[in-house]
């Protein structure tokens, strides 16, 4: 299959799980992440119709991004480092990674050197494992809470990544940050309205339980070495 009959697999499988779950495909974003596949591979994935791409790393997107013609809004979805903050806020609109309100306040000092609004996702460790990046969920209020005091950022929502498992194992993980996000909804404003959660292996479980974003790979570009 090509990348473009790829994608129009996933998007058909996005709208029967949105159906599912009684809601319209066309408010989930489908995210093609395009780490490690070349800017040949990300101008199919745009000539067929991808709006969002996703990178994690900074340098790696800053290297791709002027070899790619196509137009399209790009996503940091990979740990940022904070003597990155300012090339990130360059080159991403939106930073689905932030985990920390250090980090939260390097990103919003960069942005208002920039005179730009700078869109983000606070990325929860819903497992709270201990090696993952990732706001602990009893930490989450207390962070959206700081992070609202900063100028320069819209907090859009929230992002995870669920422990590995089957996807019926995500599925909990997934109910999880949805639970959290309604939670914190109230106090946020209707800018907060991303959940970003599902990869190639769980999105459908991740629709069914109210992703707004799904981040998927591999199922369009094929296997990473
Ligand atoms: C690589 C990656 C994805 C996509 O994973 P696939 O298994 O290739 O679909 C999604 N989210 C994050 C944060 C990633 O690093």
């Amino acid at each position: 299959m090509t990348i473009a009959q790829r994608i129009s697999e996933i998007r058909g499988r996005i709208d029967r799980a949105a159906a599912s779950a009684g809601r319209d495909g066309s408010e989930i974003t489908l995210v093609a992440v395009s780490k490690t596949f070349p800017a040949a591979a990300i101008d199919e994935a745009v000539s067929a119709g991808i709006t969002d791409l996703g990178e994690n790393r900074v340098q790696e997107a800053r290297d791709k991004k002027p070899q790619v013609h196509g137009s399209a809004r790009w996503h940091l979805i990979g740990h940022l480092q904070s003597n990155k903050t300012k090339d990130a806020v360059r080159l991403f609109d939106m930073i689905e990674s932030v985990d920390s309100i250090e980090l939260a306040a390097k990103i919003a000092r960069a942005a208002e050197a920039n005179g730009k609004t700078q869109q983000v996702l606070v990325q929860v460790n819903v497992g709270r494992e201990a090696q993952k990046d990732g706001v602990d969920p009893t930490q989450l209020q207390a962070t959206l809470e700081a992070m609202k005091e900063l100028g320069s950022l819209e907090i859009a929502g929230l992002m995870t990544i669920p422990p590995i498992g089957t996807p019926e194992e995500s599925r909990r993980y997934f109910s999880m940050l949805r639970s959290q996000f309604e939670s914190a909804r109230g106090g946020m404003g209707s800018q907060f309205r991303h959940l970003s959660m599902g990869m190639s292996e769980d999105f459908e479980v991740a629709v069914e339980e109210g992703a707004t974003i799904v981040r998927v790979g591999r199922a369009i570009f094929g296997g990473r070495n």
